[in-house]
């Protein structure tokens, strides 16, 4: 099943840190709000990193 990795722009502080540890290129920043965003979720391995580096725990995915 095609995996759903949600934002939570309320809380997200636009560190770009799930950027970097997500090797998928999953997650990125967008220009326009600053914050991050969710591409190509197919790529997505739910490997889960970049939870784990999310202190504002913005990311959740299922
Ligand atoms: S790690 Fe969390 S707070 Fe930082 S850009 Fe990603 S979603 Fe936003």
């Amino acid at each position: 099943m095609k995996p759903v990795v949600l934002i939570n722009t309320t809380l997200c502080t636009g560190c770009q840190k799930c950027v970097e540890v997500c090797k998928n290129g999953v997650l990125y920043i967008n220009d326009f709000t600053g914050l991050a965003k969710v591409r190509n979720v197919e790529n997505c391995d739910k490997n889960g990193a970049c939870i784990k580096v999310c202190a504002p725990k913005a990311i959740k995915i299922s």
